[in-house]
């Protein structure tokens, strides 16, 4: 995350929010109170590479500490026509990344998927880290 462009934070794009919305509605395990959380989000990052992915922390902070563990995720086709997968992280309960990748590794620039272009993966249950006592 070090290498992670740090500007001022921002509110959501719409593109970026209804994206976030829909991902987190139809593969998180308990969607409800992340959903409650996006109004309350800012992008305080970047990745270098081009994609569209974001850094998210609540608005209170502004500040992602890490990535923390995947809640939602979903695949299809960018408005470019290159496949690619979303997912949604989560850190200790509160959103921390809308990442985009290219699932192929093919070159982008490509842009945010629309939600109908996508496909949800069925709500799992995905491992979280354990804290260790
Ligand atoms: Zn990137």
């Amino acid at each position: 995350m070090s290498d992670r462009a740090r500007r001022s934070p921002r509110v959501l794009s719409p593109a970026e929010e209804e994206l976030l919305r829909w991902v987190v509605q139809h593969s998180a395990a308990e969607p409800k109170p992340y959903l409650e959380q996006i109004p309350k989000l800012r992008v305080v990052g970047y990745c270098g590479c081009g994609c569209p992915t974001v850094d998210l922390a609540l608005a209170s902070t502004a500040r992602s500490e890490a990535i923390g563990y995947p809640i939602a995720e979903a695949d299809g086709h960018s408005p470019e026509g290159v496949y690619v997968g979303v997912i949604v992280f989560a850190n200790d309960g509160v959103l921390s990344m809308l990442e985009v990748y290219s699932v192929t590794g093919e070159g982008g620039p490509y842009t945010l998927p629309r939600p109908e272009a996508l496909t949800a993966a069925p709500p799992t249950t995905w491992p979280r880290p354990v804290a260790e006592l």
